[in-house]
């Protein structure tokens, strides 16, 4: 056995999972996280979903099945592996931090992910919001230029009307008032172009009084920048990709389900279609930041260097692109995690419920002046223009 307890670090932990941290000296796990079930209110229930149940979904949608392949690359990047876990050091690791999590002794799997964030206690974190977070790691030794990571969860990438002033994600957090002030919305960063997604990445990254740190406030500065040429130009960028395979069809929109549709043996597509669908309205987003320092020896990706352009772009696969920005060279590379399979027959009356309460309270419609903007994405011009005072003065 090469599992050690006193060898992992606790990270984090959400509903179902908790995160650990390989702090010891294996290489077969150095630079990885393991991912542990926890209980929870289903975990003795038939409808418990265990790692082996989620890994084998993982693999059968996201890389067996070709109709996601878009995203295979974003996910086969993360390296994650089913790996057996000793009762041993299952009961170690829980009597260890047991005052962080309540792990699940009954699984007998974990699974293994490459770690993105490289977290020390060098890392600056900043904390946006519950959905966006900036870790800089200013000791990497990449030149100047320190290891930069965005973790953003998304959500709900589509509107479903042009004739609503919000998308699903402003109106559950207004209506729950998770949000109360308008800071930006991710649609922007599918919809908006130009001027207009500058200043969202202005408002995403704002530069806090507080930060008397120069590589933090120059290296934010130029993954921005970099952040504007990937929405601005790249059709195919992840958000894009997330929201063209996480919208609905007239089969599984969720006001539509009742009992009767999702008991019938007939709709078991459906039924499925809309697992995945809220699978991937619930996933996470890393987006890793580094400088290339010799572009000579980086021949993967075989830059342009004569290229005299500001900004120049090549990329090795839609999840790793290189770019040139005042003449030095940068990589980004980005992964998709949390895809776990959703436990519908559980859960499908909750988000009936939630649609259901977002439309009676009319939260995708009304102003609401301390929301800032009184839409957040952008609506055709002509549309806006009139559409805007007739509801303010309404
Ligand atoms: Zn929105």
């Amino acid at each position: 056995m090469d599992l050690f307890a006193d060898e992992w670090e606790y990270l984090d932990n959400g509903m179902a999972n908790a995160v650990f941290k390989y702090v010891g000296n294996n290489t077969k796990y150095l630079h990885r996280v393991l991912r542990v079930r926890l209980i929870g209110q289903h975990h003795q229930s038939a409808s418990y979903i265990s790692t082996a149940e989620v890994f084998d979904s993982i693999h059968a949608s996201f890389v067996a099945d070709r109709s996601l392949c878009n995203l295979r690359e974003y996910i086969v990047n993360n390296n994650f592996e089913l790996i057996e876990l000793p009762t041993v050091f299952t009961e170690a690791l829980t009597n260890t931090f047991k005052n962080h999590c309540s792990i699940n002794l009954d699984e007998r799997y974990g699974m293994l992910i490459d770690n993105h964030l490289v977290t020390n206690e060098h890392t600056k974190k900043t904390k946006y919001s519950k959905f966006l977070k900036l870790f800089i790691n200013t000791t990497c030794d990449s030149g100047d230029f320190p290891l930069m990571v965005i973790e953003m969860k998304p959500k709900w990438l589509y509107k479903d009307s042009i004739d609503t002033n919000y998308c699903r994600n402003c109106a559950y957090n207004r209506m729950t008032k998770k949000i109360t002030k308008k800071c930006f919305c991710f649609n922007e960063l599918i919809k908006f172009k130009d001027s207009n997604l500058k200043q969202t990445l202005k408002n995403m990254f704002p530069i806090s009084n507080d930060s008397n740190n120069d590589i933090v406030v120059d290296s934010t500065e130029i993954a921005k920048n970099i952040l504007f040429d990937y929405f601005n130009y790249n059709d195919k960028n992840i958000l894009n990709m997330l929201s063209l395979y996480q919208r609905p069809t007239t089969h599984n929109m969720i006001l539509n389900l009742s009992e009767e549709f999702m008991n019938s043996e007939n709709n078991k597509q459906a039924i499925n279609d809309l697992n995945l669908k809220m699978t991937l309205r619930d996933v996470t987003v890393f987006i890793k930041f580094y400088r290339i320092v010799d572009t000579a020896g980086y021949l993967l990706i075989d830059l342009d260097t004569s290229s005299s352009s500001s900004t120049y772009h090549k990329a090795v696969g839609h999840h790793q692109i290189a770019y040139k920005w005042q003449n030095r060279f940068y990589c980004i590379e980005i992964s998709l995690v949390d895809l776990d399979l959703k436990d519908i027959a559980g859960k499908w009356r909750q988000w009936k419920a939630k649609e259901s309460s977002l439309v009676a309270g009319d939260w995708y419609n009304t102003i609401d002046v301390h929301y800032g903007q009184p839409c957040c994405v952008l609506l055709p011009e002509n549309e806006a223009k009139e559409a805007i005072p007739t509801i303010l003065s309404g």
